[in-house]
Parts: structure tokens; sequence; C-alpha cells
């Protein structure tokens, strides 16, 4: 049984029998994996805080020959946005740590949807390995959250034009409309009126500071929660489009928003 060792992020775990759980992990050399974790269940397993989803760890695992789930040898977690909750204090931190482990849930799940089984994707790994130390550094969430939707979907391909408008090839600058049921972005001018998602100039900005800027400078990157909200909308409609359905996470996150 040929053993591999590899940095990984955890990206979500399911039970398995009565004291075993299935780990989904992405690799940075060879893809998104499945294995079992023995005894993970157990009280005082040696896997005790290292299954979070978005924790980068040391990983070990052997592949069985015509078996899709390898055998986990150990994790060692090397970074977890758990941290963040031992950096704070304070209701307004515990607010800010609920909201970095919730959005620690939701980035797992879309990598998860996105990341091809057993093939290495270079650049997704170093996005979401991007992610663990923004979350744990304590980056402003929300702008955090659409920097990485913006990269996700870049990433894939499937992102639209942010710099000229699809109807009549005019600047972007002062703002942009999604039209109903199109997935691109046109100038107000094109736009038909109250239709139709809407992105400020702010938010256009935004992306296009996004494109060249690491998780680090969004802290000096302003976006109000209006153009952060309308940003979510554009994304959702995007994602929705490309996984043919919404995530379960982001559907929560929006809930906790609004019984805040
Ligand atoms: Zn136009």
């Amino acid at each position: 049984m040929p053993v591999y060792t590899s940095e990984a992020l955890i990206l979500r775990t399911y039970k398995l029998g009565e004291a075993d759980r299935i780990v989904v992990f992405l690799t940075r050399d060879r893809g998104k994996k499945r294995g079992v974790a023995k005894g993970a269940r157990r009280a005082r397993s040696r896997y005790m805080g290292a299954l979070e989803p978005m924790t980068r760890a040391g990983v070990a695992y052997y592949e069985r020959e015509q078996r899709e789930l390898v055998r986990l040898n150990y994790v060692e977690p090397s970074r977890s946005p758990m941290a963040a909750a031992g950096r704070t204090a304070g209701a307004e931190a515990a607010d800010s740590v609920l909201g970095a482990l919730g959005h620690a849930g939701y980035f797992a799940e879309l990598i998860d949807e996105w990341a091809p089984e057993a093939h290495a994707d270079e650049r997704l790994y170093r996005l979401g390995s991007s992610m663990v130390d923004a979350l744990a550094a304590g980056a402003p969430i929300d702008r955090l959250a659409r920097y990485f939707e913006y990269w996700l979907l870049r990433l894939q391909g499937v992102y639209p034009g942010i710099k000229i408008c699809a109807g009549c090839g005019g600047s972007l600058d002062q703002g942009a409309v999604m039209p109903p049921r199109e997935h691109l972005f046109i100038c107000r001018g094109c736009g038909p009126s109250g239709s139709g998602t809407p992105v400020s100039a702010e938010g256009m900005h935004f992306l296009a500071a996004s494109a060249s800027v690491a998780p680090e400078g969004l802290q000096a990157l302003p976006l109000a929660a209006s153009s952060a909200r309308q940003l979510e909308t554009a994304h959702r409609r995007l994602m929705n489009l490309h996984l043919e359905k919404e995530l379960k996470s982001a559907r929560v996150l929006r809930e906790m928003r609004h019984t805040r």
C-alpha cells in the first residue's frame, strides 16, 4: 500500500460506523481525497480538534487498490480558523469569531463543490490556504467572503468582465447592473431601470482591486455593507448558475444575519 504525505485543507467530515469519520480533504499535490479517520469520534481521539473545516494540516494516508476511500494515518494541524477565537475577547469579538467559523464552513463547502476528485489544482489550493491564514488573522469577514467568491469564480473561468459594459463597450467604473436572467455586467445606461442586480461604483472598484491585492490588503480596501450585499447577491447568482443549486452554508449565513 503506497503511503502519501502532503499539506492539505480539511473540507468536511461525516460519521462512519460507531467510532470513525470520513474526512474530505484537499491535498496540495493530488487534489481532493476522502479518507477514513479510525476512532475519530472517540473521546480521546488523536484527531481531536484537527478535523474542523478549513484546518490546514500535514496529512499521511494510504491508498488502497481499487478503492476510492483512502486510510488516514495522521492529521497534524498547522493552522485553523479557530485561532481567531484565542486571539480576541469581548462580545464583539465573540461575534467576529462566530462569523469566522461560519464562513470557514462556507469556504470549505464551496471548495468541496468545485474541487475535482483526485485532480491537483495548485491555484485552488493556494486560494484556500490563504483563506485559512486570513480567517486566523481576523480579516474583515464580509470583504474576505466577497474576495473569495470572486477568486473562486475567476479560477473556474466563469467570472464576467468587470471593466467594460457587455452592451455598449463603455466603462463600468461608475457602477454596473447584472440583468435578470443574464450573468454579465452592463453599465447603468444599458441596464433596464429597476431590474437586475445593481453593483455600486465602490463594489466595482473592490472587484478591480481584488484582482491584484492579497487577502491581507483587504483591511485597506473600502466596501460599505450595502455594496457588500450587492456583490453577495451577484455572486450568489453566478454560483447558483454554475453549481445549479444553492449551498446550505450560504443559506445558514444569511439566516444568522437576519436573526441578529
Ligand atoms: Zn453600456
